[in-house]
């Protein structure tokens, strides 16, 4: 693996596999996606683990296949789909590409194999019956009346569905495992299904199809997958997984190991729930930039690196849980912000005349197209005539004090070109402010006032009669709330998701390849609509807005903030509003705690929340008041190591026994207080622990995830960096602060893992010394 890989707990179980020679040397995975629907950033997670493991590790090779067993629901249209966004992703599998149809034929003579070893049986109950025999969590299973069908019976009836002798749901091949098994799944579940429906693949060649757990282990073993990784709601699938390839004859023994769902916040991720924004007119198709599949993404201009980064920067873990829309929003800013020219584009044009400005006259003003503290250089030419416009909100008629924008008797600088104020306001009949008549400082072109007056303030404009028209759509997030799976999606539609401007941009826009992404400087990240701009009639897109949530969190934890308080705070904030909106539609009942959750309440100060999950839980509580009783009287500690009890904790004692002690996870929760670790480290050291057992000491120094916070390591680094960029360096000295930001982003890259606050001193050290 090379050393920039990436590290997950999936990961260092395939190195151990691979030290132990488990399969011969060999690492193949694949990436089984069913064909109906678009691709989401969900599905992103998985190729990103699957492809990636497949880039980094010398030899290991990654399959795409279809996962084609339910005809109803499956197109061509999503095939061809599907292997675009792949591909634009970044990822390639040269002829490793599968369908588990092509398997159909093998897959039938494994359940005639079953049959014939007596461990699959023909059955007539219906659907409901089948569910009602199946028993439930407390009552074990009843027996079909066809459980003991004989086998040649059996292979008779198997062989006639085959041949089209029953209707859809008459009777169904079900595997005879376990009706007293606690895992549901082994209650003898259906592996052929009858279905009279054409295929996309193999046409009317069938008419039963095999069930998905059934499918899909042969699928794995008849490719020779080593590792077959999946999210967690195929956790209880795992046995039946196994069942199969322990039970059958089979060319190889894959193993399957399951990792978090990717959830994002003011996202709905479920194919079904896309599928009806679709169809019901919601958005205006797959390929909606609003929407989070990978086609709305990429027509919004998003970049295959900025996603593959959000992939690896929420990581690989063992338990749910939900990501930050805005890390995502971060991501590109990143990938764009040093790369992407800057342009001047007006959203809603007010025209301005500068009445001191010779008529017809026209100047190219040379404009650099990128900012000091970005590392690329370039410029282009920039018309300025007597006619402009700027943006109507940078105007104010009646401004407040600090308005550094335009407004009667005001002075502004126009960016790259001329300090203006505004002499005159014209309106229309109706009170509308319709044009400004202004008068341009000669003396200022892209330098300050001779006299030193200050202008406080810079807006951009673009010419009149020298500007492209343009349509530019602005985004917003599709959903108003933080959680819109929690009920009905349709309740929290964000009505001002789309947002439609007619404006204009400056020309050089045209000379540059249609593809290119740029900053319209104070508005966002844009780029062209690949598919509804045409030259004469541009269409932009909003990929991002410059405001970004996320930096400042990052940027919290530079200052001295942990940077899980930030989180939790940033979180705190945004969560609110829909708090105080439930807030006012219920009425908080108050909550009767029993005597044990007040003393969790009140004599420990948990909330009432963990308070009343750990009290109705005799384990829990037990596990809790041990590992708290090490730590001593601290609210912070208890609080946090509280948090982790009632979520992972209990979600792993849910699974069986616990590997690890209540010891080993305060050590866990302390080292993530005291930030010798990242809350990201702490998930997959936990992942660890319960798996293994190791004390979270070894995995952090076995895994590498220990923050570097020692000056000696962390100073060579912020040498070189500084020593690569003279020309910012100097900047910076003579007074460009912003430049900071740059030098920290140049060195948190090249030392991973380091301490912000730490580096964040060596840096402004160094600079001023
Ligand atoms: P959905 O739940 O959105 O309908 P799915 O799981 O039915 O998706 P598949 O086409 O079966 O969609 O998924 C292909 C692969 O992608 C599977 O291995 C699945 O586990 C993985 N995958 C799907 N959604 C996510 C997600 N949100 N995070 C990570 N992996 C995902
Ligand atoms: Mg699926």
């Amino acid at each position: 693996m090379s050393e920039s890989a990436p590290q997950n707990f999936i990961r260092a179980l395939i190195q151990e596999d691979l030290a132990a020679d488990k399969h011969g040397g060999k690492v193949v995975t694949r990436f089984p996606p069913e064909p109906n629907g678009y691709l989401h950033i969900g599905h992103a997670k998985s190729i990103c683990l699957n492809f990636g493991i497949a880039r980094d590790i010398p030899g290991a090779v990654c399959h795409l296949r279809f996962d084609d067993t339910n005809p109803l629901t499956e197109d061509t249209e999503y095939v061809s789909s599907i292997q675009e966004d792949v591909r634009w992703l970044g990822f390639e599998w040269a002829d490793k590409l599968f369908y588990a149809s092509d398997y159909f034929e093998r897959i039938y003579q494994f359940a005639e194999e079953l049959i014939s070893q007596g461990k699959a049986y023909v059955c007539s109950l219906t659907e409901a019956q089948v569910k009602e025999y199946r028993g439930s969590i407390t009552e074990p299973g009843r027996p079909s009346p066809d459980r003991d069908r004989p086998v040649a019976e059996n292979l008779d009836l198997f062989r006639r569905m085959r041949a089209g002798e029953f209707k859809d749901g008459e009777l169904v091949l079900r595997a005879k495992i376990d009706l007293g098994a606690a895992n549901m799944k082994l209650r003898d579940p259906a592996i052929y299904r009858i279905r009279h429906t054409h295929h996309h693949r193999t046409l009317d060649k069938w008419c039963i199809y095999p069930l998905y757990d059934f499918t899909h282990c042969l699928s794995d073993s008849l490719e020779h997958i080593t590792h077959s990784l999946c999210t967690l709601e195929f956790e209880s699938a795992r046995a039946l997984y196994d069942w199969v390839l322990d039970t059958l004859d089979v060319p190889s023994r894959p193993h399957q190991f399951e990792f978090a769902k990717l959830g994002l916040n003011y996202t709905v991720l479920s194919k079904r729930n896309l599928r009806a924004m679709v169809t019901e007119g919601i958005v205006l198709g797959w390929d909606d930039p609003r929407m989070p599949t990978l086609s709305g993404l990429r027509r919004r201009g998003y970049t295959p690196s900025a996603i593959r980064s959000f992939c690896e920067r929420i990581g690989v873990a063992k338990s749910n849980s939900t990501a930050e829309l805005s890390l995502l929003e971060h991501c590109v800013r990143e990938d764009l912000s040093p790369e992407v020219p800057r342009v001047l584009a007006v959203l809603e044009p007010l025209l301005v005349t500068i009445t001191n400005y010779p008529e017809g006259k026209t100047e190219q003003l040379t404009a650099s197209s990128f900012p000091e503290d970005v590392p690329k250089t370039g410029s282009r030419q920039l018309p300025f005539s007597r006619q402009l416009y700027i943006d109507g909100d940078d105007f104010r008629e009646d401004p407040p004090q600090k308005y550094h924008r335009l407004a009667p008797g005001r002075e502004v600088r126009l960016r790259h070109a001329y300090v203006i104020r505004c002499d005159e306001v014209k309106k229309d009949a109706t009170g509308r402010v319709v044009e400004l008549l202004c008068h341009y400082d000669p003396d200022t072109l892209q330098g300050p006032p001779a006299d030193g007056r200050k202008i406080p303030g810079t807006i951009h404009w673009v010419s009149q009669a020298h500007a492209l028209p343009a349509e530019v759509r602005l985004y917003e997030r599709l959903f108003s709330v933080e959680d819109p799976t929690n009920g009905d999606f349709r309740d929290y539609l964000n009505s001002d998701s789309l947002l439609v401007r007619r404006g204009y941009v400056e020309p050089s826009v045209a000379a540059l390849p249609s593809d290119t992404r740029y900053q319209f400087e104070r508005l966002g990240f844009f780029w062209q609509d690949p598919i509804d701009s045409k030259p004469g009639a541009l269409v932009f897109n909003r990929v991002v807005s410059l405001k970004d949530s996320w930096s400042k969190i990052v940027e919290s934890q530079t200052q001295g903030q942990s940077g899980v308080q930030a989180l939790h705070q940033e979180r705190r904030r945004a969560r609110d509003e829909q708090k105080s909106l439930q807030a006012a539609l219920q009425k908080a009942k108050p909550v009767e705690l029993d005597e044990a959750a007040r003393r969790y309440h009140e004599a420990q100060g948990l909330p009432v929340a963990q308070a009343v999950t750990l009290s109705g839980n005799m384990a829990l509580a037990a596990f809790f008041d041990t590992a708290s009783a090490g730590a001593s009287g601290d609210a912070l500690l208890r609080g946090a190591l509280a948090n982790w009890v009632v979520t992972e904790v209990a979600r792993e004692l849910k699974e069986g026994t616990l590997k690890f002690n209540p010891k080993q996870l305060l050590s866990l929760v302390e080292m993530t207080l005291a930030e010798k670790i990242t809350a990201r480290a702490a998930k997959d050291v936990f992942a660890e622990m319960a798996r293994s057992g190791e004390a979270p000491e070894a995995v952090v120094s076995r895994l590498g995830l220990e923050q570097v916070s020692d000056s000696a390591t962390l100073q060579p680094i912020v040498d070189e960096v500084l020593a690569a960029l003279p020309d910012k360096v100097a900047a910076y000295r003579s007074g460009n602060q912003n430049l900071l930001g740059l030098f920290m982003g140049q060195v948190m890259k090249r030392a991973q893992g380091a301490d912000p606050k730490v580096l964040g001193q060596l840096l402004k050290k160094s600079l001023e010394g």
